[in-house]
């Protein structure tokens, strides 16, 4: 059977909660804009909410001029949410609590590794970020063996056993092994930061999500977000990874690849239904290229005939929305 027969939306929650999990790290571009278009049709469709959460856990990398911008980016592109957004670094408690429930059933354990994957924990881990699976140097340490660390900083690790299977609305059938891939992951950095795994699964749970419509290079996160929520006795959310847009050197949208940050356009006079008319137009829904609102999308869009492939974005992409011109020949 063809697994994307089995993706059609009619069976998604009947009330979905969807929602929108940006980090303020620098200027949305439009693959971030096509997987928030795709994720609020899905949502809209069917008379879903969808809230907004502005994930700044991870200090360094976290521009605070972005957040007022991520808002007002997808406002532009006519995109919108219901209820005020909730800001991750105001949540610690909830995250330190969730730790503590880890903590009291021996699932966690205390790492003095200092390695790049603790200083990473608290971002999404990109595909690119995804290191070598861990170990198990401080495995066999104990909750209480921190209390023995001292002078030292430490993180704490998930001791995983296993890894779950899902259904992925978009994707099919997964089955990724974290066991091969990471391994045992860090859900709280040495610094009272909490990790992405952590903080995702505990807000997606406190906020209702049951859709979480994102890029396919965060599927090797869905597992670990699975036994989290499998161990705290939370109810775990439906996936549905997308295939992200990427230069033409097949690596993920960056500066290299010319200027497709959503702020940029808006600068130079480039309207919202001019990229998502190129939007939808990379996801098979428009035969031409031509600007349309995401309201109009709302009656034809199609799961269906989005490429399974990354989106390849080439320089006359950029010149079309620019400037309108598009070569004879492609
Ligand atoms: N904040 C993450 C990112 O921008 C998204 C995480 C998620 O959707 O689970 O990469």
């Amino acid at each position: 059977m063809d697994s994307r027969s089995s993706n059609s939306f009619d069976s998604l929650p009947r009330q979905l909660i969807s929602r929108f999990a940006p980090s303020p790290t620098g200027g949305q571009h439009l693959g971030n804009a096509r997987t928030y278009l795709i994720n609020w049709l899905v949502a809209r469709s069917c008379g879903g909410k969808i809230l907004f959460r502005v994930e700044d856990l991870d200090t360094p990398r976290i521009k605070p001029e972005a957040i007022p911008q991520l808002e007002s980016d997808l406002s532009w592109l006519g995109l919108d949410w219901d209820e005020s957004p909730i800001i991750q670094t105001g949540r610690i408690t909830l995250y330190e609590e969730a730790l503590q429930r880890l903590q009291a059933k021996e699932l966690v354990y205390p790492c003095v590794c200092t390695r790049t994957d603790i200083l990473n924990a608290a971002s999404a881990p990109h595909l690119e970020h995804e290191g070598p699976a861990y170990p198990g140097t401080c495995r066999n340490l104990r909750v209480s063996d921190a209390d023995l660390i001292i002078g030292k900083p430490f993180a704490w690790r998930f001791r995983v056993t296993n890894s779950p299977t899902w259904h992925d609305r978009f994707l099919g059938p997964q089955n990724v092994d974290i066991r091969q891939i990471g391994g045992d992951f860090v859900v709280w950095r040495s610094n009272r930061v909490p990790a992405y795994q952590l903080a995702v699964v505990v807000d997606d749970a406190d906020q209702g999500v049951n859709l979480v419509v994102r890029g396919d290079d965060l599927v090797p996160s869905t597992p670990r977000q699975l036994l989290l929520y499998d161990t705290l006795a939370m109810t775990a959310p439906e996936f549905m990874h997308l295939p992200l847009v990427k230069g033409p050197d097949g690596m993920r949208l960056a500066k290299r690849h010319g200027e497709a940050r959503i702020a940029m356009f808006r600068q130079q006079g480039v309207t919202s239904e001019k990229i998502i008319g190129f939007l939808a137009w990379s996801c098979g829904w428009l035969k031409d290229l031509k600007p349309i609102s995401a309201k109009e999308l709302l009656s034809f869009f199609d799961l269906n005939t989005i490429p399974r492939e990354p989106f390849v974005l080439l320089p006359w992409h950029l010149e079309w929305l620019k400037s309108g011109s598009r070569p004879e020949q492609e």
